[in-house]
């Protein structure tokens, strides 16, 4: 059989303009930094920019203008009013797509084709979701006139930048709060290109506030007493330490953290769609995806014709160039995250299990890691219990569903879960005895900003998107203390 290679399709950089160096974006304007630390691209390791380190005086101001921005402005808008302005920004999305597209996959190591397809298509569409709650708050089921909380201080990771700062804004707009965010260190750019749409779609100055920076900034936000609400997303060990500080304040959160989610097959699932669900559980996004399908569970009488199978398909995975638009899996987002995925892949080795990946070339400049995945894991396995946040897959086995339920929930994590089964009853009583926020039956990391997100026990509190996600942006005297009343069996 002839194969032909591919020839190199990549993606133009000239649509994305970047400065040498950034401020952060304060009362509707950039204001000059005084540290700065490089953005690289992972890829390649150049330089992209140099990033503003914000202080507390930097979170200081911002949180103050936002105040000012509620009080004065926001909080008095109607919500048809603040709908217009959240319209204006979903469009401009649209409108400047590839430039976010480019430019997060310079900036993250993500391929062109997740960043075009899914990451600014799905930004776009929760600010266009949100738009239309704006004027609906009576009806989101919190009682008449629901009230903002004020000011919402937003620290996102840098998995799904731009998408994570969608799921933090628009929410936070519809519902009337006003905002100041922090990227993560490594993946500010897009957070910075966000800014100027917002002066782009004349949104009021203060409403969005951009402070870059590393964890001491994060944490001056948690700690800023004009913050009426937190919403994180990142590990569970800042997570905690978020809900310890907070402890002794009046401050809400919502913590969306970490996960380790069991993907379950059993022996009646449709094989070949199995098999491609099982690679866009792991492999999307270099598996840096908190609701990855990381643990494989197979039953065992079919385990041998999927392990072939998928092996087949993981050799046809093409690793490389971000901006390729042939590539499947890019670079690993920074070296420190390389450097954990190699730590707990050895000790997946000198654990027991038995590690393979296709034959790969992988670039010698940049962080890279091949699709791997480990057989003969068992549940005590540090592959099997932590989270890796790379794209390496653990696989289990089981013989009833009865234990591929008990396996599935041996976790502190409770994000996700895929179900793999023809039969709709099946697909039911497992969904069931799954205790995880999202289950996917059939497909996998599939996202609607209509549809809540959040997680169980250690993967977090409280729910972001859908209904679910307004109320954790909204004061009414129907909610229990938990955000949202959803963390409901825990
Ligand atoms: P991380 O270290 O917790 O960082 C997340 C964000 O918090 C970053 O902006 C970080 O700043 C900031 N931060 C760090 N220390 C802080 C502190 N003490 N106080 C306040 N903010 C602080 O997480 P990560 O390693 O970047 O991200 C990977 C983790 O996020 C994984 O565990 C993954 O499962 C989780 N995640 C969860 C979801 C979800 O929806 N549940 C989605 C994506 C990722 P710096 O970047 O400057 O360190
Ligand atoms: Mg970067």
């Amino acid at each position: 059989m002839t194969t032909f290679d591919y020839a190199p399709a990549p993606e133009s950089r000239s649509v994305v303009k970047i400065s040498s160096e950034y401020g952060h974006f304060i009362n509707g304007e950039f204001v000059a930094g005084a540290n700065h630390f490089p953005s690289i691209n992972p890829a390649n390791e150049e330089v992209l920019s140099q990033i503003a380190l914000g202080s507390s005086a930097d979170v200081d101001r911002a949180v103050k203008a936002a105040r000012v921005a509620y009080e004065a402005v926001w909080s008095k808008m109607s919500g048809r009013e603040r709908g217009k302005y959240l319209y204006r920004i979903a469009r401009i999305l649209q409108e400047r797509a590839r430039e976010f597209a480019v430019l997060e996959s310079l900036d993250n190591g993500k391929p062109i084709r997740e960043s075009r397809d899914v990451d600014v298509p799905l930004a776009a569409a929760h600010f266009f979701y949100h738009a239309g709650w704006a004027d609906k708050l009576d009806y989101a089921g919190l009682g008449h006139a629901p009230q903002a909380h004020g000011v919402a201080g937003q620290i996102i990771p840098w998995n799904f930048p731009l998408l994570m700062l969608a799921w933090k804004i628009a929410p936070a707009l519809a519902t009337g709060n006003t905002v100041v965010l922090k990227p993560a260190e490594t993946t500010s750019l897009t957070a910075l290109l966000f800014a100027q749409v917002c002066q782009q779609a004349d949104l009021p100055q203060g409403v969005v506030n951009i402070v870059t920076g590393d964890g001491s900034t994060g944490a001056a936000i948690v700690d800023h007493p004009g913050i009426d609400k937190i919403a994180f997303t990142g590990s569970t060990e800042v997570g905690k330490a978020i809900a310890r500080a907070i402890a002794p304040t009046k401050k809400k959160a919502t913590l969306e953290l970490g996960g380790k989610a069991a993907n379950i097959v059993f022996d009646d699932a449709p094989i070949d769609e199995t098999v491609e669900g099982i690679v866009n559980g792991i492999f999307f996004n270099q598996g840096h995806v908190c609701c990855a399908g990381s643990r494989l569970l197979l039953q065992e009488n079919v385990a041998e014709e999927i392990l072939r199978k998928l092996k087949v398909q993981m050799a046809k995975i093409r690793v490389g160039d971000p901006l390729d638009k042939n590539t499947d899996l890019g670079a690993i987002n920074s070296s420190a995250q390389l450097s954990k995925i190699r730590e707990l892949s050895e000790s997946g080795g000198s654990e027991g299990a038995e590690r393979w990946s296709p034959e790969c070339i992988l670039p010698d400049k940049g962080f890279w890691f091949a699709p791997t995945i480990f057989t003969g894991v068992t549940q005590a396995h540090r592959i099997a219990r932590e989270e890796i946040f790379g794209p390496v897959l653990s696989v289990l086995t089981f013989r009833t569903p009865q234990e591929a339920i008990e396996k599935a929930n041996n976790t502190p994590y409770g994000l996700s879960a895929g179900i793999w089964s023809e039969k709709g009853s099946r697909i039911l009583w497992a969904s069931q005895q799954l205790k995880a926020g999202v289950v996917w039956a059939n497909t996998f990391n599939k996202f609607d900003p209509a549809s809540p997100f959040g997680g169980y026990k250690e993967s977090g509190w409280g729910r972001e998107g859908g209904r679910h996600g307004l109320t954790a942006y909204l004061k009414s005297s129907q909610l229990s203390h938990k955000e949202g009343g959803v963390n409901e069996d825990e």
